[in-house]
């Protein structure tokens, strides 16, 4: 059963997104939605890095995004040598 909650991503842009989440008393995840995985090199069998496995409790791909925030703090204070700023006042 899907847990859907809204949250604010903040990655290139910020957008207000409603997404599926890791059941907290999953057994397999524990509540962290997924795993990291050790994987080796193929021919030398050494460490090559950490794969993140999305646990099945939840699909990270399910979510949508439903409001894309302006971006915050985008004011800019006049210079003091006589600059402007181009940005109209809020
Ligand atoms: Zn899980």
């Amino acid at each position: 059963m899907p847990r859907y909650r809204v949250q604010v991503r903040d990655w290139s842009r910020r957008d207000l997104i409603l997404t599926d989440t890791p059941n907290p008393n999953c057994p397999d995840c524990r509540g962290e939605g997924g795993h990291n995985h050790d994987y080796g090199d193929y021919e030398t069998g050494e460490y090559a890095g950490t794969e993140w496995e999305p646990c099945s409790c939840w699909d990270e791909d399910r979510h949508w995004v439903l409001l894309t925030l302006p971006r915050l703090h985008r004011r800019q204070t006049p210079e003091p040598w006589g600059g402007y700023s181009d940005e109209p006042p809020f």
